[in-house]
């Protein structure tokens, strides 16, 4: 992937096999300034619209989406190597969360209050106005089709703003559902992060981010000029604390699944392990027998070469400094950018295995005597997204309540959740509801009405 502002082109080559996706070309300041002026101006309308009717916009999207499915599907996994399972996966997410906002979107109401006999109070809600979506490429449908269904039902208008690592996919994606709206009340923008800088200059109202956190607070930044609110769902440092009573193998089967599915780029994906040392020894053994096992194929890549060598560096590092690697840990040979699932014992915490957002299929193992000790460790850290612990002791579970301090704690199982689970990432990992019927907070602004008999 090549990208300038000034050459405005994206190239994008497969991850599995190295050949050229193709290239697109870039928006540039113009656009990006024509586009704010064109979803402000669709905006006015739109707000007008009622909020049923915004929910049937959105059930025709999730239409769409279904009969778009195999390409939506297909251009995801050639550009960023996820498995055309998962790819449709990710479709399949993205229809469920636009038919749940457009059925909460009716249903999204104020307060009334009580004060003098004849008088009354209540809250409304009203549009913020344009909404910018910068989205990652990771679960690039469901995640945009969440910022989106949400601003759109809640009457903003929506410019999105594709990862640059999925531009074909982005282009699509936006050729879909405009397909079936109003003309500009969502705008599709490609282009790298130059464009999202110019956009979060501009004069809009919302920016919802889900990426990086270098990114997030950068677009921090930016909003404190220009008043825009931000919603942020930024990178995670996730710990797996796994407890002296467990059963190894399960264990093990768990860390597997949270460190290595999806090549280890979730954002709530496990970075981190503290097992207790009486278990220590099962564990590692079938953690190491699966991650061997799905070395035999080649596997899904990672994005791309670039992020393999941020990968590779984080592993190389732990090693230089006295990780050792039962497995994995080499660049394989050949096209594409696979890299294998990798076990690193030894591991210390000031390590960037450790410390920082690794997002490959990296488990990075520190052994501890107890398992207060592996939760005061799970405990540091500047992120906050999610946690997981494995415990059968409720006491044990409790206090990781307590004392993580991260949106979603995990007891027994790495992934899973109600749908509409919503939670406020804690620290570096972001900031307000990025999901859920809580996103249609973020993206209205709340106004109190008061009125009074008055004389005649
Ligand atoms: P990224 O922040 O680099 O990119 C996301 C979007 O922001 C892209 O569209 C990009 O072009 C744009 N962008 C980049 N720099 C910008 C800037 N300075 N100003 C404005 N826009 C800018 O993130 P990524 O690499 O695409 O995604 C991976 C990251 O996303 C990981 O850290 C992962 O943990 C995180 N993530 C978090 C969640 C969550 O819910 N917390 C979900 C998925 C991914």
């Amino acid at each position: 992937m090549s990208t300038t502002f000034g050459d405005q082109s994206l190239t994008i080559v497969c991850p599995s096999n190295g050949e050229d996706v193709g290239t697109v070309r870039s928006a540039g300041p113009a656009e990006v300034a024509a586009a704010v002026a064109a979803a402000r101006h669709a905006q006015e309308s739109w707000a007008q619209t009622s909020a049923q009717e915004r929910g049937r916009y959105l059930h025709a999207m999730a239409d769409a989406l279904e009969r778009e499915k195999e390409r939506l599907a297909d251009l995801n996994h050639r550009e960023t190597g996820k498995t055309l399972e998962d790819s449709r996966g990710g479709v399949d997410a993205g229809i469920s969360t636009l038919r749940q906002y457009a059925e909460l979107g009716p249903l999204h109401r104020g307060h009334s209050l009580r004060g003098e006999l004849y008088a009354a109070d209540y809250t409304m809600t009203r549009p913020r106005g344009v909404a910018v979506a910068l989205t990652p490429w990771n679960d690039p449908v469901a995640v945009a089709m969440g910022l989106i269904g949400a601003a759109l039902v809640t009457g903003n208008t929506v410019i999105h703003k594709p990862s640059e690592r999925n531009p074909h996919l982005g282009i699509y994606l936006g050729e879909v559902l405009s397909a079936v709206l109003p003309a500009d009340v969502h705008i599709t923008l490609t282009g790298g992060p130059q464009v999202g800088v110019e956009l979060t200059r501009s004069a809009i109202d919302v920016i919802a981010h889900v990426g990086s956190t270098a990114t997030g607070k950068a677009i921090t930044l930016e909003a404190a000029r220009t008043g825009a609110h931000v919603i942020r769902e930024n990178g995670g440092n996730d710990p797996l604390i796994v407890d002296r009573d467990v059963d190894p193998q399960w264990a093990a089967g768990q860390a597997a699944l949270g460190c290595f599915a999806n090549a280890g780029q979730i954002c709530t994906s496990v970075e981190r392990i503290y097992v207790h040392h009486d278990v220590a020894e099962p564990f590692i053994d079938a953690l190491v027998t699966e991650a061997t096992r799905l070395n035999s194929s080649p596997g899904q890549p990672l994005v791309d070469v670039s992020h393999r060598d941020h990968v590779h560096g984080h592993v190389a590092a732990a090693i230089s400094a006295g990780a050792r690697a039962l497995t994995g840990a080499e660049i394989p040979t050949g096209p594409g950018a696979h890299y294998p699932a990798t076990v690193l014992v030894q591991c210390e915490e000031d390590m960037a295995v450790m410390a920082e957002e690794t997002f490959g299929p990296v488990a990075a193992i520190t052994v501890v005597d107890s398992f207060e000790e592996g939760l005061a460790l799970g405990a540091a850290g500047r992120y906050g997204l999610a946690a997981t612990v494995l415990t059968t002791r409720i006491e044990h579970a409790l206090q990781s309540a307590a004392r993580l301090h991260v949106g979603t704690l995990k007891i027994n199982g790495v992934f899973g959740g109600a749908p509409g689970g919503s939670a406020q990432p804690h620290a570096e990992s972001g900031q307000g509801f990025g999901y859920g019927p809580e996103l249609l907070d973020e993206m209205t602004r709340t106004s109190v009405v008061h009125i009074e008999a008055g004389r005649s």
